[in-house]
């Protein structure tokens, strides 16, 4: 029944507020599962800070769970966030340095013996993925021979598929699509990939490792969220260190990534890989953002963000107590 203490619009906007989602402690204009969720794992470039730890970033869309990269303490990061481990088995590499893929051992092996993955991880990646999860394999055969004999080990979470890409579409199921595309870390670091994810009518663009190149400006133009590494340093610096200067060539600096804003245009640019010589995280900032009116933040690991006909960005919480929500009940005897 209408109140008659309130006009009718008060009353409507009052329902529907009532009735939206909310998630996270705010309304959503959608319901969750229309949207993409994006989890900035890890930050960080090869240094060893603990607050950006090495690169990576988990989507889910359409329920599909998808992971690009696994720096340092891409596991972590996820337990961290309450993700349920063994559900996230597909996994997708932008290139071969290591400072994308040193975090796979510990997801691979303890994702299967710990958190009692069931089924193969699938690794998508560029020519040379075989070899190297051959050799991953090489690493832990002592291991894999000894935990394969204890109950809570099952076989198949232990396998590891490998589909090796020259670019295009790598990945179309469920409504959801990935595709590479080649992008420029410099003449010793080729094939480098960046990913366009297509789900519903959004998309989102992960540059990879790159220097400005037409593969960001062309698949990142009037995407809705643009994940994009960055690089920069003083000018002191680039004056007198040539290998500053040799890592920034094969990088974005600040001034390319504002060129890429501009161009491309997308509802929200977030800024990951940081790397930086001599001046701040917010020195960077300010010139990507300088003459350019769109969105541009930084990502911090654990950011969490949502695309969809809204984009909501959720800053990085305390970390969730993970343990109850991701680890059965069996023992762990075998740790
Ligand atoms: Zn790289």
């Amino acid at each position: 029944m209408e109140s008659a203490f309130y006009p009718d619009l008060s009353v409507r906007l009052f329902r529907e507020a009532m009735s939206t989602p909310i998630y996270r402690g705010v309304h959503l204009a959608a319901p969750l599962e229309q949207y993409m969720q994006v989890w900035m794992l890890g930050t960080g470039s090869p240094s060893l800070s603990v607050a950006r730890h090495g690169i990576s970033t988990l989507v889910k869309a359409n329920g599909r769970w998808l992971l690009f990269d696994t720096g340092r303490a891409t596991l972590q990061r996820m337990y961290e966030c309450g993700i349920p481990v063994p559900e996230v088995t597909d996994i997708f590499y932008t290139h071969l340095h290591s400072d994308h893929v040193c975090g796979l051992p510990d997801l691979w092996m303890t994702g299967w013996f710990v958190l009692h993955r069931r089924r193969p991880l699938r690794v998508f990646g560029p020519q040379g993925t075989a070899r190297a999860v051959d050799g991953l394999r090489e690493l832990h055969h002592f291991d894999i021979s000894v935990r394969s004999k204890y109950e809570t080990a099952e076989p198949a979470g232990r396998a590891i598929d490998v589909h090796e890409f020259t670019g295009g579409i790598v990945f179309d199921e469920d409504g959801v699509k990935v595709t590479a595309f080649a992008v420029d870390h410099g003449p010793d670091v080729r094939p480098a990939f960046g990913f366009r994810i297509d789900c519903n009518g959004r998309s989102i663009v992960l540059s990879g490792d790159t220097t400005l190149c037409d593969g960001v400006l062309e698949q990142a133009k009037g995407c809705d969220l643009l994940v994009h590494e960055i690089a920069g340093a003083s000018s002191a610096q680039l004056a007198a260190n040539e290998i500053t200067r040799r890592i920034i060539s094969i990088h974005t600096d600040p001034q390319q990534m504002n060129e890429i804003c501009r161009r491309t245009r997308p509802r929200l640019t977030l800024l990951n890989h940081i790397s930086v010589w001599r001046v701040t995280q917010y020195d960077i900032l300010a010139k990507v953002r300088h003459g350019y009116d769109g969105e541009v933040e930084l990502a911090h690991d654990r950011m969490e963000v949502l695309v969809g006909a809204e984009i909501r960005i959720f800053p990085p919480g305390p970390p969730v107590a993970g343990e109850d929500l991701i680890v059965s009940d069996t023992h762990r005897s075998t740790d």
